[in-house]
């Protein structure tokens, strides 16, 4: 750990929320021969990116969007001549795996969760032989997805994959559903850094519609039993292991928040929204994780608990294209890919 990190860290203690400032679209060396960078997600709609230089080759967290992985494979190449062999896609998401077929011109091998093929083979139905799905819908309004192709991870796992050379180790592992139903991490024991795709997002990034806040909680807290010392996440900056801490906080807050609600009809939640946001908002440990998604959260656990949808459009249905598919789509149509 160098000592950018260990100041970086000292200064998060200090503000006591896990929340750094780091600087978009800039490689960072966290620790030796491994590298974090902070995604345009407000610009471009891109995820987080790490990378570990290994004795023979580079394994990336993430593919990103086409336009992603283009924007870091010449900072990769800045620092390394090894080749990408291995791009993880923490999880089926357009910002996080969009970019496979990027990654495999570059002669690497798209790897994830088993769980990422079958959320693939749900969404992605215009692959699978069925209508189009979300790429066919991202592709209307972002370039790069229009001038590449869906490429789904052929290298699987169903409980963990460990990449180890005797000076670096990287888990890939599995704690059940959270954002997704093939939620993926990157566990590196001996720096006790963790990548942990939107699983945990550091920011207003929490879309809820692929997956169920109730095993969400459980999944950050088997992950919590990590001890990560530094957690790079999906979405926003990295900080140290508050950030995980946070983010669970947030979930737990906001299914109890919700809770109150359970046996209430679906128009008076929905009134409730302003309210339920405001006592978040109290809490200066998960404030940040309170924005525009919050409507769509609130109904996510309220249908969790039993409850129906608020209308025929629902928030849900809106939040989807926030993030879904993904992040880019608004973002696109104002700031291209
Ligand atoms: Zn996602
Ligand atoms: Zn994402």
């Amino acid at each position: 750990m160098n000592l950018s990190i260990v100041s970086r860290t000292l200064l998060c203690v200090a503000a006591a929320t896990g929340f750094c400032s780091a600087e978009v679209n800039k490689a960072e060396k966290i620790a030796e021969d491994v590298y974090f960078h902070e995604g345009d997600i407000k610009g471009h709609g891109h995820c987080n990116n790490g990378w570990i230089i290994f004795e023979d080759y580079v394994l990336v967290i993430d593919g990103n969007f086409p336009s992603g992985a283009q924007e870091i494979i010449p900072k990769i190449k800045a620092i390394t001549d090894k080749p990408v062999r291995f791009a993880f896609d923490t999880h089926h998401h357009g910002d996080h795996a969009y970019g496979n077929q990027v990654w495999v011109e570059q002669g690497a091998v798209p790897v994830a969760h088993t769980g990422v093929i079958e959320e693939m083979k749900k969404y992605e139905t215009g692959y699978y032989g069925g209508k189009p799905g979300r790429w066919e819908d991202t592709a209307k309004n972002r370039p790069d997805v229009a001038a590449s192709k869906l490429k789904p991870p052929t290298l699987l796992y169903d409980k963990d994959m460990i990449f180890d050379d005797g000076k670096h180790r990287v888990e890939l592992l599995h704690f059940g559903v959270a954002h997704t139903h093939g939620d993926g991490f990157a566990w590196l024991p001996k720096e006790k850094i963790l990548f942990t795709g939107d699983a945990c997002v550091n920011g207003a990034f929490n879309y809820v519609g692929d997956g169920d806040t109730e095993q969400w909680v459980k999944t950050l807290a088997a992950a919590k039993k990590l001890g990560a010392k530094v957690i790079c996440p999906g979405h926003g900056p990295m900080g140290n292991g508050d950030v995980l801490d946070d983010q669970l906080a947030f979930f737990e807050s906001l299914r109890k928040e919700v809770k109150k609600y359970a046996r209430k009809k679906p128009d008076e939640v929905k009134t409730a929204v302003d309210k339920i946001k405001g006592e978040l908002q109290k809490n200066e440990r998960i404030a940040r994780y309170v924005g525009s998604g919050i409507a769509a959260q609130v109904e996510k656990v309220y249908v969790e608990m039993g409850g129906k949808p608020f209308t025929d459009k629902s928030a849900a249905a809106e939040e989807h294209w926030r993030h879904a598919d993904a992040h880019g789509r608004e973002l696109a149509r104002r700031a291209g890919p």
